[in-house]
């Protein structure tokens, strides 16, 4: 068993602990990143299947995110634009496609102006949340205790805005149920954003991409660390007092001054700390959970949709795939859709044969591009559902009445370990952006220390 000393012990080989190293070693500090897998990236990473190259995790980058743009830049790396010229589409309660441009949904006139006076609301709501501070948000606990769905429906009682608006913060980001968390929740995830118009704006949310994709990120930062990446070492136990830790992983052990767990919180559990955690922390990560949804690509010979006019951008709260998008590559002549099964709609097909499962969301792909759409080259299901490691997609967040309770503590440090991962970020909330913020600010905050 080997056995190494460092000032930092980092858990976690993803976008947050890749970061948070280099911070470190720019610091001059010295440190050990502990993985678990047999690669860096946790959730974001780049892979070819059946010989089509996907992104399997996260990629999109929005113009806010500007630590992962830093960070992209610095590591000399490029980005390109989600290709959107042309329509979209979307299949409203009769089951119709119907083409659109713009931001809003082509709904009646009502429904239209409903919406759009609840999405105004809404914005005014969350321009007084500090997503980082969610819990001195104007009536926090009132907000907290509400689900987003009840909420909803105090507003209104058009079926369609609330299966629409729910939509947008349920099954296309936290990858929830809206009655599975609260009216606060909805209102960080959107701050976390900048408003809710730019979380539904999908030309904002999702504008670029990585070329080399999302996971060149930690690759490139891994990198910088030499040596000092060790893969497929699960920390299993942590000990720790006010003279450190020693984390003990499968083939090494590490004794530092301090711990950075650099991974999602419903992994905490995954290590046996001595002694244990106090009871607020062993209490607030009860309540945070991963949303659940399936991440699909199907990669045709050519991209037909836009022969046809379309982008490729497609959605509906009735669709079994909610929302769809052309994710054909940097420079490939092939044409590539992904498109997106969320919460319970998973639940449900996960209960299906592969091949039934792959019948029925390439049937719903066909109702918004046609019936090509039913005949890919490759079709992929990334099922982070399954991924020890992880354990759902996209990310975690709190249960009803969790977040103004507990998320002042979710990142304060306990004696020498500290917290940093993208599901307990303010900025880039669920996001590599947040991700990374993290892991630089819990950093710099042990750099101060250390040189003080
Ligand atoms: P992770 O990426 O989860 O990395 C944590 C690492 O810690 C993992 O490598 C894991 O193996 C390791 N680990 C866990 N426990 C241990 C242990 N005990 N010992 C050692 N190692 C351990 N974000 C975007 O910005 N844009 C997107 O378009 C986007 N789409 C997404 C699509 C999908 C399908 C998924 C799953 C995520 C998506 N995300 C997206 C979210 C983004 O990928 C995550 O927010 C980000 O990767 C989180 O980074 P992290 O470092 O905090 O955690």
């Amino acid at each position: 068993m080997t056995e190494i000393t460092r000032d930092v012990v980092v858990i976690g080989a993803g976008p947050a602990g890749t970061a948070a190293a280099n911070t470190l070693q720019e610091a001059r500090l010295s440190v050990a990143v502990l993985e678990a897998r047999d690669r860096v990236g946790g959730r974001t990473w780049t892979n070819t299947v059946d010989g089509a190259w996907l992104e399997l995790g996260g990629q999109w980058i929005s113009p806010d995110q500007t630590a992962l743009l830093e960070t992209i830049e610095d590591l000399g790396l490029e980005t390109y634009s989600r290709y959107r010229e042309g329509e979209s589409v979307y299949i409203g309660r009769e089951g119709e496609a119907v083409r659109f441009t713009g931001d809003i949904f082509p709904v009646a006139p009502e429904t239209e102006k409903t919406m759009v006076a609840l999405i105004e609301k809404l914005d005014t709501m969350v321009a007084q949340v500090d997503p980082d501070r969610v819990w001195e948000a104007p009536d926090a606990e009132a907000l907290d205790k509400i689900s987003f769905e009840a909420w909803l429906r105090e507003q209104t009682s058009d079926q369609e805005v609330i299966d629409n608006i729910g939509l947008f913060i349920g099954a296309m980001m936290l990858t929830k149920p809206p009655h599975a968390f609260s009216m606060l929740q909805a209102l960080q995830m959107a701050a976390s954003a900048g408003s809710f118009t730019d979380l539904v704006d999908a030309d904002f949310i999702l504008d670029k991409r990585v070329v080399g994709g999302m996971q060149s990120v930690s690759q490139g930062l891994a990198a910088r660390l030499g040596d000092d990446v060790f893969l497929e070492q699960p920390v299993r136990f942590l000990e720790w007092s006010d003279n450190g830790v020693v984390a003990r992983a499968d083939g090494m052990t590490v004794r530092a001054r301090h711990a950075i767990l650099a991974h999602a919180p419903v992994l905490y559990s995954r290590i046996s700390f001595e002694p244990p955690l106090p009871r607020r922390q062993q209490q607030l990560h009860q309540h945070l959970s991963m949303g659940l949804v399936i991440k699909v690509h199907a990669v045709y010979e050519r991209p037909f949709w836009r022969e046809q006019g379309l982008s490729g951008t497609a959605f509906s709260p009735y669709e079994l795939a909610h929302e769809a998008y052309d994710n054909t590559n940097h420079g490939d002549e092939r044409g590539t859709l992904v498109a997106f099964v969320s919460d319970r709609l998973a639940d449900g097909v996960f209960e299906l044969s592969a091949d039934e499962r792959r019948e029925k969301i390439l049937d719903s792909l066909s109702h918004y591009y046609g019936p090509e759409a039913k005949n890919p080259l490759v079709y992929y299901e990334s099922d982070w559902g399954t991924e020890e490691w992880t354990r759902g997609a996209y990310a975690a967040s709190f249960d009803l009445g969790g977040l103004a309770r507990y998320q002042k503590d979710v990142r304060t440090p306990v004696g020498p370990i500290h917290f940093a991962c993208s599901d307990i970020a303010g900025a880039g909330f669920q996001h590599v952006d947040g991700a990374i913020r993290m892991g630089r600010t819990v950093a710099a905050e042990i750099a101060a220390e250390i040189i003080a």
